[in-house]
C-alpha cells in the first residue's frame, strides 16, 4: 500500500486582515471570496484523502521522535497565512497520521469516519453551537434530542428513554454508573458522597473475562476504589455466568457489601460475546439493582433481525451506551448513553446555578442539558450522527453492519481451513474476531507461540499491510481483529490472513 500522497495546488496568497486593537471598528474576518478560496482548498484536502483512502497504508510507521520533530515549533507570535498553515497538512500532518479510515485498520474498536460526518462537523464549527442550554442552541438541542429518540427506536428501546451524546463510551459507562450510584443509594449521596457516615460499600458486577477497561477507570474516578467492581466467572463462550453472578451477590451481601449494578455486555471487547440480558434483568429486578447494558461496540446490531435473540431483555435495561463512533462511522466523538427513565440522569446531574436560568421560565423555556449530563458547555456531537443516520436509514446501516460481520465470518472461516492457525472462539457474530497462529509443530508451546503471535501483528503493521493488534484470550497472546470499517473488503481479509501466515512461515 502507498503512503499518503496528495500534494496541494497552487493557491494564491491572500491578504489577510489582521486583527487590530480598534474596538470602534467592526472586527474582519475573511472576505467571503478570500474564505471561499480556503474552505475550497480545504475541501480539496479532504476530498483528496476520501479518494484515496482504500489505497494508503493504514499506519505511518514512523518513531513518535521522528514525528515530534515535526511538531517542534516555536509559539507564533506574528499571524500566519492560513494557506501555509494549511499546506502542513499535506506535507507533515497526513504522511505521518494513522488512517482509521483504511479497509485495512484493525486496531483497538474503531470507527472508519464517514464523508458526511466530516461535512457535520465543519457545518457545526461554523456555528459553534454550544449544547449546554436551549437558548444557546434551540435548533441543535432538538436536533440532538430527537436523534437520541430515533437511536432509541432503532434498537428497540424504551419509546420515552432520555439520554444524551458524550465523548466515549468510557464516558457514557461513567456516567451510567454516576445514575445507577445515585439512583440506588440510601442516603443523601449528592450532598454527602462516598464519605457520609451511613455510606456502605457499593458494588458492581460483570463478567470476568471481558471487563472493559472503561469501567476500571469509571468506578476510580467516581471515587469507588477498584475493588469496587466485582468480577463475575464467566462461561466458556465468555458471556456472564448467572448463577455464580446469583452466589457471589449473596456472598457479597452476607459481607456487608450493597450491590448497585449490574452491567451486561453488548459485544464484549475481545470476542463479541453477549450476555443473557433477560436473565440479568431478572437477577436485577428481584433484587432491585441498576441493569446497565454496554453496548458500546455492540448494541446497534440490535437492528439485525438474526440477532434479535441476543438482544432479547435489553429493553429492560436501566441504561444503554454505545459509540456512534465506532460501527455507526461518524468522526470522533460521538457516544450515547440511553437512559429509560429520563429523570433519574437529571437526578444525576442538574445543576442549580442562577446565572444559567437567568431569567423567569417563559415560552423560550427549553431541553437544557446541562442539566442531564457531566457537561456544561458541549459541542454538537448529534449533528454528525442526524445526517449519517438519514444519509443511510436503517437500511444502509444494515447492509454495512452486515459486510463487516461477513468479513469477521470470513477470516473465521479462514481460521477453520488453515493448519497454522487456531481456532479461540465461536465463531463471530459481531465484527470482532481473536484467532491465534499456531503451528502444529509449536503447539505445545506456548511462552514462544505468544512471543511469535506479537511479532506477526508487530510485523503486519510496521510493513504497512494492515493496522493489526493483540490481545489475550485466557492468558494466551492472540490476534484480534477489529473489522469496524464499512470500507474494509473480502479482499482485504484475504491479503491481511495471507501476510500473516507468510510472516508466520518466515519468523518461526
Ligand atoms: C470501545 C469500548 C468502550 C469505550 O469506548 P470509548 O468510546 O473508546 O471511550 C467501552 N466498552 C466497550 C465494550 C467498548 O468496545
Amino acid at each position: 500500500m502507498s503512503s499518503l500522497r496528495w500534494q496541494p495546488q497552487a493557491c494564491p496568497t491572500i491578504m489577510l486582515p489582521m486583527p487590530t486593537t480598534d474596538a470602534t471598528a467592526p472586527f474582519v474576518d475573511l472576505p467571503a471570496e478570500s474564505f471561499r478560496a480556503l474552505g475550497h482548498e480545504a475541501i480539496d484536502l479532504i476530498t483528496q484523502f476520501f479518494a484515496d483512502i482504500n489505497e494508503v497504508a493504514p499506519f505511518p510507521a514512523r518513531t513518535p521522535a521522528d514525528v515530534r520533530a515535526l511538531f517542534d515549533l516555536r509559539l507564533p507570535t506574528a499571524g500566519e497565512d492560513p494557506h501555509t498553515i494549511l499546506a502542513d497538512w499535506s506535507t507533515k500532518i497526513l504522511p505521518n497520521s494513522s488512517v482509521l479510515g483504511s479497509p485495512r485498520w484493525f486496531g483497538f474498536v474503531n470507527g472508519s469516519g464517514n464523508q458526511i460526518g466530516a461535512i457535520a462537523d465543519a457545518l457545526a464549527s461554523a456555528l459553534n453551537a454550544n449544547l449546554g442550554g436551549w437558548k444557546a442552541s434551540p435548533a441543535a438541542t432538538e436536533i440532538e434530542r430527537r436523534t437520541i429518540a430515533w437511536l432509541s427506536e432503532m434498537i428497540g428501546y424504551a419509546p420515552d428513554a432520555g439520554g444524551l451524546f458524550l465523548s466515549g463510551g468510557t464516558m457514557a459507562n461513567m456516567a451510567a454508573l454516576r445514575t445507577a450510584l445515585r439512583s440506588k443509594a440510601t442516603w443523601d449521596l449528592a450532598a454527602e458522597g462516598l464519605q457520609a457516615s451511613g455510606a456502605r460499600r457499593m458494588t458492581i458486577y460483570m463478567a470476568d473475562h471481558e471487563t472493559h477497561v472503561s469501567f476500571q477507570g469509571a468506578v476510580d474516578f467516581l471515587g469507588l476504589g477498584q475493588q469496587a467492581l466485582r468480577k463475575v466467572p464467566s462461561n466458556a463462550d465468555f458471556t456472564i455466568d448467572v448463577a455464580a453472578l446469583e452466589a457471589m451477590l449473596d456472598a457479597d451481601i452476607a459481607a456487608g457489601m450493597t450491590p448497585f449494578c449490574i452491567v451486561g455486555h453488548g459485544g464484549s471487547i475481545n470476542v463479541g460475546a453477549f450476555d443473557d440480558f433477560d436473565a440479568l434483568a431478572d437477577v436485577a429486578a428481584r433484587r432491585n439493582l441498576w441493569f446497565h447494558v454496554d453496548g458500546a461496540c455492540g448494541a446497534l446490531g440490535a437492528i439485525l433481525p438474526e440477532l434479535a435473540a441476543h438482544f432479547r431483555g435489553m429493553d429492560r435495561a436501566d441504561s444503554v451506551s454505545f459509540d456512534a463512533h465506532k460501527w455507526l462511522g461518524t468522526p470522533y466523538e460521538a457516544a450515547c448513553l440511553l437512559v429509560r427513565n429520563p429523570d433519574s440522569l437529571q437526578q444525576a446531574f442538574v445543576t442549580h446555578a442562577t446565572y444559567l436560568l437567568s431569567s423567569t421560565p417563559s415560552e423560550y423555556t427549553g431541553f437544557n442539558y446541562f442539566d442531564y449530563g457531566p457537561q456544561l458547555s458541549r459541542g454538537w456531537r448529534a449533528l454528525k450522527v442526524w445526517m449519517s443516520l438519514r444519509q443511510y436509514g436503517v437500511d444502509g446501516y444494515q447492509a454495512i453492519f452486515r459486510r463487516t460481520i461477513a468479513c469477521a465470518k470470513h477470516l473465521h472461516a479462514l481460521v477453520v481451513a488453515s493448519d497454522e492457525f487456531e481456532v479461540v472462539q465461536p465463531e463471530p457474530e459481531l465484527y470482532i474476531y481473536s484467532f491465534r497462529y499456531a503451528p502444529a509443530a509449536l503447539r505445545h508451546d506456548d511462552a514462544a507461540l505468544d512471543l511469535l503471535n506479537q511479532r506477526i501483528a508487530d510485523e503486519i503493521t510496521t510493513r504497512q499491510v494492515a493496522f493489526v493488534m493483540t490481545t489475550r484470550i485466557r492468558g494466551r497472546v492472540t490476534q484480534r481483529l477489529s473489522i469496524c470499517s464499512h470500507r474494509t473488503r473480502i479482499k482485504d481479509i484475504d491479503e491481511t490472513f495471507e501476510a500473516m501466515r507468510g510472516i508466520g512461515e518466515e519468523l518461526r
